[in-house]
């Protein structure tokens, strides 16, 4: 049994690419962080990494502590000497410094030296408390641990049969179990297989999972990736590879429809090469199982591979402790109230508990599981309907029993106050106009950025040169990159990656627009991937100039065309939202793509020329010089607004 590279360097506290690099330096063929490797290969690199850095501070008899932040006037009381006799060695050093200037683990080593004193880095363990996190902080005793079901997201491009999996493995279930055979939607389900059950969440798709952890929760523990072998690996399937590796969850392949007559699983196999999924029967570790969730073939040989791989990840959870869990969905439902479906990650949920999840609380009054029978309790990894909470609270919101009714009333209070401020005072995402603060203060060190583009060549040009634009301080990281416009599902990820968007020669729809307002996801977009570039450089620098910032002014729908003699074409449109005015500037969009951007040279509504036109109104628009116009197309309206720098 093997070990994952991504817990591996989990444990030894560095990247996965750190470690899969010293790997294949070792010559051991590693190729991403769901590869595996013995227990002698992992004690081997432990001790090349590890030990490295043990024998580098060895030779010092004193060794100071290096702690991100660590100023001129901290060093000089670590090494005991005067801050003056210490900043003119920095000179002497070439680093030129300031009594409270921070100083980087090369500078502080180089000055060390000079004293005969090793520096050792230790981890600034000041973190941020989450609010919306746990409450309580169980410690599980080992000997409490129990083998808990894994639970399971089924990902993939759209009708390469997500729905008509689920639907076949839950249908296993049915003619295998006893009560008539029906089955109640409550957002997931589980299936015994062996006497072992799986739990898989009913929201196919990355969407639903990237949500999720964008609030923080993770539920999956494994994704079933869904490739239909007639199609081959298209753009969501791609996407649903990012997301799960962004997730560092294990994939396992479903080669889906093989009963079809011109299915090509070893293609499918070919392509998912070029993804970093090899699988293992040409010699690498990822599964791959051909089904056919319509004829329902081969399914059992896919639960076997969930529960294989569900047991190298020795999935645990402690069952004799209050429960915690995560939100799946929740609704107001008339006559019962708030309902909502909890997958429990840990403990045992009973009925009468007291609750708290996000910004409700409650008791819980009743549970219904997925055949629709009330329980009493609910163990690990069981999905069951909650009855009881004050309010609905949010998919992907952290459920936790607490001592009594007045502490979860009281956490759910104390989150409402706490979201009240923070909304007053604006959260920390990533953010180009501050990154440089936000690389000087030390909170990134690696700058995530999510790619969209109008054609595939943009893409990879716009990665390439992002890449290359990585610093010893802060590395820059494509997190997914793809061909069209800026999605929801992309805010989602971005959101929880951290990470910001460029779109070159592509926009945000509105949904997405709203979803990164109030997420607070940075979207960028550009026309020239120079610019783009040089943006991105500059703000890293500290140097962004924030003068003008585009600002969005509303949208509208091109649903007619007229031809008007000398005039030219103009646009019969309607203001779907936010406002139109003549002196603003207009983005002509045609499938999420720029075909133009121009100035307004004509607005009307009937026949008088008017200063702006206001949402769920017609109206008539010309762009300056130019006739293209057609109908469905749709025009962003926007202008520029001067910033006030904060510097
Ligand atoms: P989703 O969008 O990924 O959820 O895809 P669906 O489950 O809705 O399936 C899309 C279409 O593919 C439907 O018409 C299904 O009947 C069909 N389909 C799904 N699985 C199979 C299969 O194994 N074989 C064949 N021939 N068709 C399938």
């Amino acid at each position: 049994m093997g070990i994952r590279i991504y817990k591996l360097a989990e444990d030894m506290g560095i990247e996965n690419k750190e470690l899969i690099e010293t790997l294949q330096d070792l010559g051991i063929d590693v190729t991403s962080h769901m590869s595996t490797v013995d227990e002698e290969t992992a004690d081997l690199v432990k001790e090349v990494i590890l030990g490295a850095d043990e024998e580098a501070e060895e030779g010092f008899e004193n060794v100071i502590e290096f702690e991100e932040g660590m100023t001129v006037k901290d060093l000089s009381e670590a090494l005991d000497i005067a801050p003056n006799s210490l900043m003119a060695d920095l000179i002497n050093l070439g680093i030129m410094a300031t009594i409270n200037q921070e100083l980087d683990f090369e500078q502080v080593e180089k000055v060390a030296m000079v004293y005969d004193y090793g520096v050792e880095e230790v981890e600034n363990e000041e973190e941020e408390e989450d609010i919306y996190g746990l409450v309580n902080d169980f410690e599980d005793k080992d000997e409490n641990l129990e083998l808990r079901p894994p639970v399971i997201t089924v990902m993939g491009h759209v009708d390469h049969g997500k729905t008509t999996l689920l639907d076949a493995i839950r249908k296993t279930e049915v003619t295998a179990g006893e009560a008539g055979g029906i089955t109640q939607h409550i957002g997931a389900y589980q299936v015994e297989v062996d006497g072992k059950k799986i739990t898989f969440l009913d929201t196919p798709g990355h969407e639903a999972f990237t949500s999720m952890r964008a609030r923080g929760a993770q539920a999956t523990d494994i994704a079933i990736l869904v490739v239909a072998a007639d199609d081959g690996i298209m753009p969501q399937t791609i996407e649903a590879i990012n997301h799960a590796k962004a997730a560092q969850v294990p994939i396992i392949i479903a080669i889906n429809k093989i009963d079809r007559p011109n299915a090509q699983p070893d293609r499918v196999k070919q392509e998912l090469t070029e993804h970093g999924l090899v699988v293992e029967e040409w010699g690498g570790d990822t599964i791959a199982v051909p089904v056919s969730a319509l004829q329902q073939e081969n399914l059992d040989e896919l639960l076997e591979m969930i529960l294989l791989t569900a047991e190298m990840e020795e999935l645990k959870a402690n069952p004799s402790r209050p429960a915690n869990g995560i939100i799946i969905e929740a609704e107001l439902d008339k006559g019962r109230g708030s309902v909502a479906t909890v997958l429990v990650q840990n403990g045992t949920l009973r009925v009468g508990d007291a609750i708290v999840a996000g910004l409700a609380s409650g008791r819980v009054r009743a549970m219904i599981n997925d055949k629709g029978e009330r329980i009493e309790e609910a163990p690990p990894a069981t999905p069951v309907e909650v009855l009881g909470l004050s309010d609905v609270p949010n998919a992907g919101d952290l459920l936790e029993v607490l001592e009594d009714d007045q502490s979860a009333r009281n956490v759910a209070q104390m989150r409402k106050n706490k979201m009240r401020a923070d909304q007053l005072t604006g959260n920390t995402t990533v953010n180009l106009d501050d990154l440089f603060s936000q690389i000087q203060q030390g909170d990134i060190k690696e700058l995530n950025i999510l790619v969209k583009a109008d054609v595939q060549g943009s893409v990879e040009a716009v990665k390439e040169s992002l890449l290359k634009l990585s610093t010893d301080e802060v590395e820059v990281n494509i997190v997914h990159g793809g061909v069209g416009g800026v999605t929801e599902t992309d805010v989602m990820l971005a959101s929880a990656s951290k990470a910001i968007i460029i779109g070159f020669n592509v926009r945000p729809g509105v949904n997405a627009r709203k979803v990164a307002e109030k997420e607070q996801v940075d979207i960028r977009t550009y026309r020239i991937i120079y610019k783009a570039i040089e943006d991105i450089k500059n703000a890293m620098e500290g140097l962004l100039d924030p003068d003008y910032k585009e600002v969005i002014l509303g949208q509208v729908e091109v649903r007619d065309t007229f031809k008007v003699p000398k005039v030219g074409v103009i646009a019969g449109a309607y203001v779907t939202n936010g406002m139109v005015s003549r002196n603003a500037q207009v983005r002509l969009l045609r499938d999420g793509k720029i075909i133009k951007e121009g100035e307004i040279s004509s607005l009307k509504r009937f026949k008088d020329d008017v200063r702006e036109v206001r949402e769920g109104y017609e109206c008539g628009i010309g762009i300056e010089g130019y006739n293209d116009i057609k109908e469905g197309d749709v025009m962003e309206v926007f202008d520029f607004e001067e910033v006030k720098r904060t510097l």
